[in-house]
């Protein structure tokens, strides 16, 4: 018997071996290639074969059962059609890392295959409900029914979710979950990955899960839809949406997406007719909208001018004894810290841009790398020691304001009086530390942005806000022709179609396929040869528009240079048989791409 054997490699084909043994398909092997032993998988079985002197296998890895199924062998070839990667390479992804090198492997799968009875038809649900607790209770009811009859897939966006998640389920479910997810130790995902085998499972994880499907899966569920963390940047990218869409639809299954908000991919869907909607919070029972037209804060050169009716708001829930969040987009004390005497600006000295400074833990810290040093007492360059700390940072606010209000504590656990950076907005199980109050401050740093997304995120974000308030949201803006604000005190649907006709308008995503390249390296000018050169040759497509080579912002960051290229296409085939051409120019070389595809 022939047996066609995938490796983990980049490459596209799949190679001849010989066997005495037949029924391999899904199996792991030893062969050898390029003289060096390496562990393969075999997809197909052959007769015949064109190759001359064809080795043998040495090693069948897999004594009992296969580790991959028939089914998952199909879901290859089926990813295959929509991802720019190599057989091999998608197969590995179904296969927990320790079982990548060649240990051996004695297990059947216990899961008894039968014909599905059931002719209801199959749904394809995203659900929407803003508080996770209700989503977790309508998701518990539907595990239990479908796990009478096969397992079920539950993704949540990180470790931390699962946690929460985890907590819950375990009461009703413990002996039958199985966790798996990124930062797992080896042995740990391989035991877990062993009770799949078993049937019948809540397999419960983060985006790696949905890979790792049994054959009795009955159903997928997908919570926060929405977060930036379901996309893989790095080769291989994927979506998991989108390959648990392609799932439900190989398996003829239900599948739920759940989340405050849908992104704009699935809203996408849900209008073509493929998804449907379920929101059952038609009435409006949030908080509400005030929008001020008004400054809020602004740094003179040693003052905080802050605007009087902020100090009102505070002294007036703090008498009341009530809770208010304030939102602010940026961190630490100050953006920059300058010498008075000599104007020296603290700078990284990777060179990504000018220091952060907190007074707070005493702190230099670079935003884009992360990098730190003890703050200084006197300028490095005239040994003067007037710094002057520049630009507003949160710190600087909550330090302004304990001056007004010594008695509030800004701590979560006091509920009077808390200071929130946007960024620490993204995950919703805050949902029992809710205030009486908000106010959003300077949200235009946001929309200003060079960003196509930037109103869309900001709209999520202000929404989430408003869940955990439950009387007022208070927003002061500074562009008051912006078409988000007007949005906000209507239904979201009305702003989900304006969003979605713009971007369509502008060719923008999810209507045309955009993917964004950026190299890096040391040396600039190899850097840019490189980045035209690669210009050059995309150009050559005539179904495909390029922009750059773009110097990236900041151009310079952790020692290294950044350049980018972004090009589009209404078609995605257009785009990957692109990239996958591009990735064959990186294999060697000290100049290095990352890749982000809309
Ligand atoms: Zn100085
Ligand atoms: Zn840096």
């Amino acid at each position: 018997m022939i047996a066609k054997v995938v490796f983990n490699l980049g490459v596209e084909k799949e190679f001849d071996y010989f066997s005495p043994e037949v029924n391999l398909v899904g199996k792991r092997v030893l062969v050898e290639l390029n003289k060096k032993k390496l562990v393969g998988v075999v997809i197909k079985e052959a007769k015949k074969t064109n190759v001359k002197n064809i080795k043998e296998i040495r090693v069948v890895l897999d004594e009992a059962g296969p580790t991959l199924s028939r089914e998952q062998l199909r879901f290859v070839y089926m990813l295959k059609r929509y991802y720019p990667y190599g057989l091999g390479e998608l197969t590995f992804i179904m296969i927990p890392s320790l079982l990548r090198s060649s240990k051996r492997l004695n297990i059947e799968s216990k899961i008894v295959k039968k014909r599905s009875v059931s002719r209801r038809k199959k749904e394809c649900i995203f659900f929407k409900e803003p508080n996770p607790y209700c989503r977790l209770e309508i998701y518990r009811k539907k595990i239990a029914s479908a796990l009478k009859n096969g397992s079920v897939i539950f993704c949540v966006p990180t470790s931390s979710h699962l946690k929460i998640v985890y907590k819950d389920l375990e009461k009703k479910f413990s002996s039958k979950i199985a966790l798996l997810y990124s930062q797992q130790k080896r042995k740990e995902f391989f035991s877990e990955w062993l009770k799949i085998k078993e049937g019948k499972k809540l397999i419960l994880g983060t985006r790696i899960a949905i890979f790792y499907f049994p054959e009795d899966l009955e159903l997928v569920i997908l919570d926060e839809e929405i977060s930036p963390f379901y996309f893989h940047p790095e080769k291989p990218f994927y979506r998991v949406s989108e390959v648990a869409y392609l799932l439900c639809q190989m398996k003829k299954i239900d599948l739920i997406l759940g989340g405050d908000f849908p992104s704009l991919e699935i809203f996408k869907m849900v209008k073509e007719g493929k998804i449907k909607l379920v929101d059952k919070k038609k009435k409006n029972t949030f908080s509400s909208w005030k929008i001020l037209e008004a400054k809020d804060i602004i740094s003179k050169r040693h003052s905080l001018k802050v605007n009087p009716l902020i100090i009102e708001i505070l002294r007036k829930t703090g008498e009341e004894g009530k809770n208010v969040a304030i939102f602010y987009p940026r961190r630490g004390f100050s953006l920059y810290l300058r010498c008075a005497n000599c104007g020296y600006l603290y700078f990284c000295p990777k060179r990504c841009a000018p220091l952060r400074y907190s007074q707070e833990k005493n702190e230099l810290v670079c935003p884009f790398c992360g990098y730190r040093e003890k703050a200084p007492s006197s300028c490095r360059r005239c040994s003067s020691s007037y710094l002057k700390p520049e630009g507003v940072g949160m710190e600087r606010i909550s330090f302004y304001f304990k001056r007004f209000f010594p008695q509030f504590k800004t701590s979560l656990e006091r509920k009077d009086f808390l200071l929130v950076t946007y960024s620490n907005l993204d995950t919703s199980f805050w949902w029992e530390n809710s205030f009486f109050c908000s106010l959003v401050l300077n949200p235009h740093l946001l929309l200003s942005l060079l960003d196509f997304e930037a109103t869309f995120r900001l709209y999520i974000y202000l929404n989430r806000i408003r869940y955990l308030t439950r009387e007022e949201v208070i927003v002061f803006r500074q562009f008051s022709h912006h078409y988000l604000w007007e949005s906000l005190d209507k239904n979201w649907l009305d702003f989900y179609k304006k969003e979605l006709h713009l971007r369509k308008k502008a060719k923008l995503p999810p209507f045309i396929y955009l993917a964004k390249l950026t190299l890096r390296a040391k040396d600039k000018d190899i850097l840019l040869r490189k980045a035209e050169k690669i210009c050059k040759i995309l150009k050559k497509n005539d179904k495909l528009e390029v922009f750059g080579p773009l110097k990236e912002y900041p151009f310079n960051k952790l020692n290294k240079f950044y350049y980018s290229i972004v090009i589009k296409s209404a078609r995605r085939k257009v785009i990957f048989e692109e990239i996958k051409k591009i990735f064959s120019l990186f294999r060697r070389g000290t100049t290095k791409l990352a890749v982000i595809i809309r």
